[in-house]
């Protein structure tokens, strides 16, 4: 029998309807031949009583020196809930249910807490309870490491378990409900004219969510990408459409030629950058190597490096730009700051077979009067840093130039 795996996220199980809305998704998949396995995240958002961040407030608000181990314990708890409760409301709407922890649904992880990475995953508990004509539903977020220490999968985790979950149960796709219509061609919450894209390749969903769009979690994408599998993102309230995310050759299927291709498909952003620009003499070569270690070692990551003999520029997130100053201010190095920047990264697959589309970029944005602090390209992104107050401007301005 074919099986679906159902991810519903923070909002899709928030309230009673909500959650009557996954019964009706779930019915609908089983009318039409599927077995069907549930995972889902953690009810509601920030501030919400059983949501992730304030499961964790609670703890830290009292005891801000609780070990990860104890915070991952308890960070687990809300995907728990949400899955006992989506669990029950199937049992009584008639579909025999079971709820699952990570571990019971055999996910197997690194051991690093907060940030874990699945290694394995035997699913035999959910095989048994689809096997029985049940539904799992499967607490997201999280698996337990070798020594049976919980461990919790960082933001967006629940989406990999879905994957990583579809991937061992060989499902015939993953679907992915949350709280828009499915992949748009920008952050609706920023831009409202973005539209839905209805077919993307993973490395671009990869790109754009590396690139700041929340909708889904990269990791589930290189998942998905590894396993063939195919992912639907779209709202349970209007299943009718959503995006299909699959490998470049369904999209390609039937064309000898990159003509008439888009160059881009999509623009993501980030926010809360600050760019760094070291300035370098002839006599402080050496330090070089050693300011970019010393980031290293202070575990920050680092973006849009770009490096000439005379100056050295980057961006790190803005929580992290104290103590990359202190590294430079030890270095004995001149510096300037650049804070309230923001990033805008177009993607598109066709773009590397397309030229002039970094001339359509900065013929864009300089008439729209927007200055590009920096610029950053991989063979399916182009990223320009500009001021966040210009940040909407952009985004709009790149969305008509594209025709998205
Ligand atoms: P969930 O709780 O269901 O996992 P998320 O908040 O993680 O939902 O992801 C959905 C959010 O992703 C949307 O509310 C939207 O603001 C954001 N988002 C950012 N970029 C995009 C995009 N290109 N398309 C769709 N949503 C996007
Ligand atoms: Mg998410």
């Amino acid at each position: 029998m074919k099986i679906v795996v159902q991810k519903y996220g923070g909002t899709s199980v928030s309230t009673p309807e909500k959650r009557e809305m996954v019964v009706r998704r779930v019915a609908e998949a089983r009318e039409n031949g599927y077995q069907v396995a549930v995972v889902v995240s953690a009810m509601g958002r920030n501030g919400d009583p059983y949501s992730t961040d304030t499961l964790k407030s609670l703890v830290l608000q009292e005891h801000n020196d609780v070990s990860l181990r104890e915070l991952d314990l308890i960070m687990s708890c809300g995907e728990i809930i949400s899955a006992t409760i989506v669990a029950a409301t199937l049992v009584k709407k008639g579909i025999i249910s079971r709820a699952l922890t990570g571990s019971q649904a055999g996910l197997l992880t690194d051991g690093c807490y907060g940030e874990a990475e699945v290694v394995d995953c035997r699913p035999e508990k959910v095989k048994e309870s689809l096997a029985k004509g049940e539904v799992p539903v499967i607490a997201g977020f999280q698996g337990t490491d070798s020594k049976g220490e919980v461990n919790t999968l960082g933001r967006g985790g629940s989406d990999t378990t879905a994957v990583i979950l579809g991937a061992a149960l060989k499902a015939e796709k993953v679907e992915i409900y949350t709280d828009v219509a499915g992949i748009m061609t920008a952050d609706p919450v920023l831009l409202k004219e973005a539209r839905i894209i209805e077919q993307i390749t993973y490395g671009e969903v990869c790109q754009l969510a590396y690139e700041g769009a929340k909708v889904i979690h990269p990791r589930a994408v290189e998942v998905a990408m590894r396993n063939n599998i195919a992912v639907v993102v779209r709202n349970p309230d209007d299943s009718s459409r959503g995006t299909l995310i699959t490998g470049e050759s369904s999209l390609l299927q039937g064309s000898y030629s990159t003509r008439g291709r888009r160059a881009v498909t999509a623009i993501a952003h980030a926010v809360n950058l600050v760019q760094f620009l070291i300035e370098f003499k002839d006599t402080d070569p050496w330090k070089e190597l050693e300011i970019f270690q010393r980031i290293g070692e202070a575990d920050v990551n680092i973006d849009m490096i770009s490096v000439f003999p005379s100056v050295k520029a980057f961006t790190v997130k803005e929580e992290d730009s104290g103590r990359v100053e202190d590294i430079i201010r030890k270095l004995g190095l001149t510096y300037r700051l650049e804070k309230n920047c923001a990033k805008v990264s177009v993607v598109g697959v066709g773009m590397h077979s397309i030229p002039g589309v970094m001339a359509r970029v900065v013929k864009a944005l300089n008439e729209d009067n927007i200055k590009i602090l920096q610029s950053g390209d991989s063979n399916i992104t182009i990223s320009l840093l500009i001021k966040e107050d210009d940040l909407y401007r952009a985004v709009k301005v790149l969305h008509g130039t594209f025709n998205l």
